[in-house]
């Protein structure tokens, strides 16, 4: 879902439009839990996050519900794109996207050498 190389906090940047490059940025698995983990790493479904969106404060996935529901939508999105739901479902056995969800308020499109890829919607 991101490139490491970015140095910046995805939702940082998804929230707020912030791109700076942050030190101690930390990995965070998007679909947790025990075999779950693992399936993030290869799928490539992790983000790199700031304390402040990570573990610590009002933003942190960790703590806001509606923040990790976000990112898990995000990372099906992102498998999506080069998978079928039906994969997703038989790998993951859960859907995330939530259709009365509005599309993406805070969406900013941002050039792909940022390496950060929301999640626009389908354009065909
Ligand atoms: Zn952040
Ligand atoms: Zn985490």
């Amino acid at each position: 879902m991101q490139n490491k190389a970015d140095g910046c906090c995805y939702l940082c940047a998804r929230l707020h439009g912030i791109y700076d490059r942050q030190d101690n940025l930390q990995e965070h698995h998007v679909i947790f839990g025990r075999a779950n983990r693992r399936l993030s790493e290869k799928y490539g479904l992790k983000v790199y996050l700031c304390l402040h969106h990570h573990t610590e404060g009002p933003e942190a996935v960790h703590h806001n519900a509606q923040l990790r529901q976000q990112l898990e939508e995000d990372a099906q999105r992102a498998f999506l794109r080069t998978h079928t739901m039906a994969e997703w479902m038989s790998i993951f056995g859960r859907n995330f996207i939530m259709s009365d969800s509005p599309p993406h308020l805070d969406f900013k499109p941002k050039s792909e050498d940022l390496g950060i890829t929301f999640f626009e919607e389908d354009r065909e």
